[in-house]
């Protein structure tokens, strides 16, 4: 199915950690393209992957007169005039392509997914059962196998959905803690 919000009523699920706020300019793109209502989701704690359970679970919870719906965070824009292409993908899910710092191999195939700005219809959501990501960790429990898209992908992919990424949007991610190891000894 193709993208096309001014005939699809569709609403825009934002999650909007840690400021709260969508951005003037996304609101606009979103209402430009048709999208009817955004309903912003602060999650809270940074977590992602919760947020993005929460997401869905709050656009679940909407009334049945959105079929259609748009995932995204507020540290992603779609470029205006490089989003013709989402418009005319065909998928169940299709999502828009964004810098990914460090992972020059996720946009590699035509159907590689990140959650980043998404639209898909009621339906493809409701088939999963929660939680609808999750992070995969090494045996060790000491690092992410991949990104927390993989599950969520993997997991319609076999129950038929078919994924598509086209369209081109910034990403200004949000500053991440680093992970580091600090020794501190005892002055002698
Ligand atoms: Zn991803």
């Amino acid at each position: 199915m193709i993208c096309n919000p001014h005939i699809q009523p569709t609403i825009a699920m934002v999650a909007t950690w840690p400021t709260g706020i969508v951005h003037p300019d996304q609101q606009e793109f979103l209402f430009d393209i048709g999208v009817e209502e955004i309903l912003a989701v602060n999650y809270g704690d940074g977590d992602i992957v919760l947020g993005f359970n929460m997401l869905v679970q709050a656009y679940l919870m909407q009334p049945q007169r959105w079929p259609f719906v748009i995932f995204t965070e507020n540290d992603v824009h779609p470029i205006k005039d490089k989003m013709g292409e989402f418009f005319e993908a065909d998928a169940d899910v299709i999502c828009a392509r964004y810098p990914t710092a460090g992972r020059e191999d996720a946009w590699l195939w035509p159907d590689s997914f990140h959650s980043g700005f998404f639209w898909t219809r009621r339906e493809v959501v409701r088939s999963l059962r929660p939680p609808w990501w999750r992070w995969q960790y090494n045996e060790r429990g000491t690092a992410h196998i991949g990104c927390l898209c993989t599950i969520f992908k993997d997991r319609l992919e076999a129950e038929g959905f078919t994924f598509a990424n086209a369209g081109q949007a910034r990403h200004e991610p949000k500053p991440q803690p680093a992970r580091r190891v600090l020794r501190i000894r005892r002055a002698q």
